[in-house]
């Protein structure tokens, strides 16, 4: 039987109806951290709490990448097959900004700006047919 496994612990909840990403927001100085640390980045205070980042947010800032990623984020594909992809940072509400590939390639339809949702769809799928799972962020229609 295959089954949909996360590209990482922790980045996300999973299993989950409704997937959110998963950040560390220090309790001293309210900073977010994604991926979630123990430690806060920006006080190196260590009372952080995980919490659930929100699922819409601005795309700050974007660009689109000519060349295949390396482990742990390469994919299935080959020079052959590789298509460029487009990768950005989101802002959240709350003030963290996640870095991540967008569902969009096509440079005439990416503007900072824009508003984007967190969607979670395959990233790659493994040879004994396992989906590895990551997050994605697409233009809201
Ligand atoms: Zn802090």
């Amino acid at each position: 039987m295959s089954k949909q496994v996360p590209i990482a612990e922790g980045l996300f909840t999973w299993p989950a109806e409704n997937p959110a990403l998963l950040c560390s927001r220090c309790q001293q100085c309210g900073i977010a951290t994604f991926p979630a640390a123990q430690s806060c980045q920006a006080c190196s205070g260590e009372d952080v709490a995980v919490e659930e980042l929100p699922g819409r947010g601005t795309l700050w800032t974007w660009t689109v990448q000519q060349f295949m990623p390396k482990s742990p984020y390469n994919s299935n594909e080959t020079p052959e097959t590789f298509k460029p992809y487009g990768v950005g940072y989101l802002e959240l509400p709350g003030g963290v900004r996640v870095e991540g590939r967008l569902t969009e390639n096509d440079p005439a339809k990416l503007s900072i700006g824009m508003e984007m949702d967190v969607v979670f769809d395959t990233w790659r799928v493994e040879d004994n047919g396992d989906e590895v799972v990551s997050f994605f962020f697409k233009p809201v229609a």
